[in-house]
């Protein structure tokens, strides 16, 4: 087992594009770190740096206390396993899972053992004869992660290893990863671009863009407290409602609707007052009812389309006198509302974020 550090890593690739930019990130020994982020956003080209894939252009890796960044891939201890697999197809299941091992001159004995143990582990002991062509998409995933952990290495780098697979598949995949972990205790670094992945699974998510971190953080902590409007519409689906709005004293207002601001977000925002800001609003912090142990506001929404996805009805509609874009609204099971009519929701003022309207950065406050 082993921590990670990154210190202002950059990649230049030979073309001159510059993939990532100034990366700093400190893995703890056995932690599940997410790198989350859209496609292109250089998560891959981090991964593929920690691992030896990819040269460094600047800046120190170490994992545990040794530096890193010119140590062959073989020697730095450490298993990537990819979204495609990348099992060799003419070999069987069993030979798959034990010719890392076989490669480095385990003794057999100890690879039969290790081999039936992860098999047994991953509940693929009963295909050790097959070749991966006789596997089905979620088979050749525990294979592929099988492969990985037969090496006992100090870290796991797993990138998109669940793409792949149809949703159902995903979801016991996570469960199970998260498992492994638990299990484990190894290190590992998880990429993905999906965000219920990494809600789900990660005890930190670091979310890149461009190149660039722009926030790390518990799950939680980064879903409440969004760095800037980019983490906070990337996050949960749908995503935080994001609306032009404008800050004054005591309120904000959006077009023609007034949202009073509690005490301490008065006091917090105090220094913003008369400028343009985004107004986050997340979906599930309007309610039906109005309940008096909470801060609310009283605002009308005029129907646009209604999502009914069983568990919850998502409302799409537009804040009357607003003139604004969309926002969406998780509802109750029973909701229903046709195109154009209005409905009266409490929103929950305490959950109000506001984002500095020319950085996009959020505005500081406290929780309620
Ligand atoms: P992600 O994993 O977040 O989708 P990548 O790390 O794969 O992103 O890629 C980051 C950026 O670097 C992308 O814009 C991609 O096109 C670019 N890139 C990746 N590999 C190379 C390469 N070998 N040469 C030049 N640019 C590359």
């Amino acid at each position: 087992m082993a921590s990670i550090s990154l210190k202002n890593i950059h990649k230049l690739y030979p073309n001159g594009y510059a993939a990532v930019r100034d990366v700093s990130l400190d893995i703890k020994d056995g932690e599940f770190m997410i790198l989350l982020g859209p496609s292109g956003c250089g998560k891959s080209t981090t991964l593929r740096m920690i691992a030896g894939l990819e040269t460094i252009s600047a800046g120190d890796l170490h994992i545990g206390e040794k530096r890193m960044n010119d140590i062959d891939p073989a020697d730095r201890d450490i298993a990537i396993v990819f979204q495609n697999y990348a099992l060799y197809p003419h070999m069987t299941v069993a030979d798959n899972l034990s010719f890392g091992l076989r490669l480095r001159g385990v003794e057999r004995a100890i690879i039969t053992r290790r081999v039936a143990g992860i098999a047994d582990m991953l509940g693929i002991g009963e295909l050790l004869a097959r070749k991966p062509a006789q596997l089905s998409g979620g088979q050749r995933q525990r294979v592929a992660l099988g492969r990985a952990l037969v090496r006992e290495p100090k870290a796991f780098l797993l990138d998109e290893p669940l793409s792949n697979l149809d949703a159902k598949l995903r979801s016991s995949m996570r469960t199970e990863l998260i498992k492994l972990h638990r299990s484990l205790g190894t290190t590992i670094v998880h990429v993905t671009h999906d965000q219920v992945e990494a809600m789900t699974m990660g005890e930190r998510i670091c979310i890149m863009r461009d190149g660039v971190i722009v926030q790390v953080g518990a799950p939680m902590e980064v879903y409440r407290n969004p760095a800037d409007t980019f983490v906070a519409g990337f996050l949960a689906s749908p995503p935080m409602n994001l609306l032009r709005g404008r800050l004054s004293g005591d309120r904000v207002s959006l077009g023609d609707v007034s949202l009073p601001l509690p005490q301490p977000l008065r006091d917090a925002f105090a220094a913003h007052a008369g400028e343009e800001v985004v107004v986050g609003l997340r979906p599930e912090d309007f309610h039906l009812s109005k309940d008096a142990a909470r801060l609310a506001s009283p605002v009308d929404v005029s129907s646009i389309a209604t999502e009914v996805l069983g568990p919850e009805v998502i409302l799409v509609g537009s804040l009357r006198g607003s003139d604004q874009a969309e926002v969406h609204i998780r509802c109750p099971r029973d909701f229903r509302s046709e195109p154009g009519a209005t409905t009266t929701f409490f929103y929950d003022l305490s959950q109000l974020q506001l984002f500095d309207a020319k950085t996009t950065k959020a505005l500081k406050r406290p929780a309620i």
